[in-house]
């Protein structure tokens, strides 16, 4: 007997019907001789809503706070909450048996890094307990509990971390990560014309797709996905067309040079200006920030004539009231000359390709298109199958079609 773990997104449980379908689906998994277990997401729009609602608050009637972490994840677990108890209730409708569990209650620990919590563990006894009673195990996706029992969040896209880490614990056959598009294409299908499905990709492609802004799957459910080895089927939840299948990399793939385009919206470049030029400070300044959970990339270093240096990096905008004051704060403690500027309105454009550690050209490929389009690159930086060019926001949509266009992407290869 094989056991699948299937996820739906926000958009597959949006609504009662919807809900209906996806239990469709898994009781259709059931009947074929699977055990299944199915994570679900908030339905819809839940969590970007609740996160609206807790901005709200704390910013009514001239209050001017960020919500505490704690309290954020307190509020947005219980948009998987929801979801769990309708799809359970949609599968007993259609005759079939179900069981709901939060994350507490399938032991999923994390660490306490509210809102990027990691998973430390699961307790697989309850679910194997009830997978083997028959019953079709609906788990929430995105949540965690400390090991004090407070609620955590994996990350925006974090069910896709909850499919993987479940798949991998349970040794299932297949994940199958049920969305709104047929896959994972050679570019976001909702910004570039004639972006086309891709049948496979390679865990080291489609990390670095979703590392450079691909949303369908978070970085670290593929991250977990490589580690264990565990095979994921992207495809819609609206019909029953292939989707597109990740896995190790196999040779063939080295043929094709470039397979796919990126675009990360919402940058901004923090600069640190007067920074005194000696070892140590670049160890001293993203340590703090490391500390601090936040992600950096692109980081530039301009030494200056007065032995300062200029050290400026983009961070995600949603990152900004996080790292404000942890930069301040080293600022000051740097002395007098050290100041920070922040420059919003970035965007990072990026190819990847495993095919690029064989082939040349690339580079100069993709510069010429943004060129052409008169689309000024502020920064590049490469990786043995990635090169990423960060621009003005305003561009982004243009640039990505274009660089996607110089590659040929919407023919097969
Ligand atoms: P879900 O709610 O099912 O998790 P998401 O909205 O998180 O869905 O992810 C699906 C979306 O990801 C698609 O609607 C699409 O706009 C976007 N996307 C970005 N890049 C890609 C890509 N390369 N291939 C497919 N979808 C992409
Ligand atoms: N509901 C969460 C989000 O919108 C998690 C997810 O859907 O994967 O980010
Ligand atoms: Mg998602």
């Amino acid at each position: 007997m094989a056991l699948i773990v299937q996820k739906f997104g926000g958009t597959s449980v949006a609504d009662a019907e919807r809900i209906h379908r996806a239990a469709r689906r898994a009781i259709a998994a059931k009947e074929a001789g699977n055990q299944v277990c199915v994570v679900v997401s908030a339905m819809g729009h839940t969590t970007d809503e609740l996160i609206d609602l807790a901005k709200k608050v704390c910013s009514y009637a001239g209050c001017e706070s960020n919500p505490p972490k704690r309290e954020l994840d307190q509020l947005l677990a219980t948009g998987e909450q929801v979801t769990i108890a309708l799809m359970a209730m949609a599968i007993h409708a259609q005759g079939h048996e179900a069981i709901s569990f939060t994350g507490g209650q399938i032991g999923l620990v994390t660490d306490n890094a509210f809102s990027k919590a990691r998973i430390q563990s699961i307790n697989k006894q309850r679910i194997l307990e009830q997978l083997s009673g028959g019953k079709i195990v609906i788990i929430a996706g995105f949540q965690g509990v400390t090991p004090e029992g407070d609620f955590t969040t994996l990350g925006r896209g974090g069910s896709n971390a909850t499919l993987v880490a479940i798949g991998a614990i349970l040794e299932c056959d297949c994940c199958e990560n049920y969305t709104d598009v047929d896959g994972i294409y050679t570019a976001d299908p909702r910004i570039v014309k004639g972006a086309r499905k891709i049948d496979q990709i390679s865990y080291d492609e489609m990390l670095e797709l979703s590392g450079l802004g691909a949303s369908v799957l978070q970085t670290r459910a593929v991250e977990f996905a490589k580690k264990y080895n565990v095979k994921i089927h992207v495809r819609n939840s609206q019909n029953d067309n292939q989707g597109t299948w990740i896995v190790a990399e196999t040779p063939n793939m080295e043929h094709i040079v470039v397979s796919g385009a990126a675009l990360k919206k919402d940058l901004v470049r923090v600069t640190i200006k007067g920074v005194p030029d000696r070892p140590g400070i670049a160890a001293t300044i993203f340590g703090t920030i490391a500390d601090a959970n936040i992600m950096v990339d692109d980081i530039i270093q301009n030494v200056m004539d007065d032995n300062t240096a200029n050290i400026s990096f983009t961070v995600e905008h949603g990152d900004l009231a996080d790292i404000k004051p942890v930069v301040e704060r080293m600022a000051k403690d740097l002395g007098g000359g050290t100041k920070a500027t922040y420059h919003s309105d970035l965007a990072k454009v990026s190819v990847v390709g495993v095919g690029m550690r064989t082939h040349t050209g690339v580079a100069q490929r993709m510069f010429k298109a943004l060129s052409d389009a008169k689309v000024n690159i502020q920064n590049i930086t490469t990786s043995e199958i990635k090169i990423s060019c960060i621009i003005d926001k305003e561009q982004a949509n243009k640039a990505l079609q274009v660089v996607h266009d110089a590659f040929e992407l919407e023919k097969a290869k």
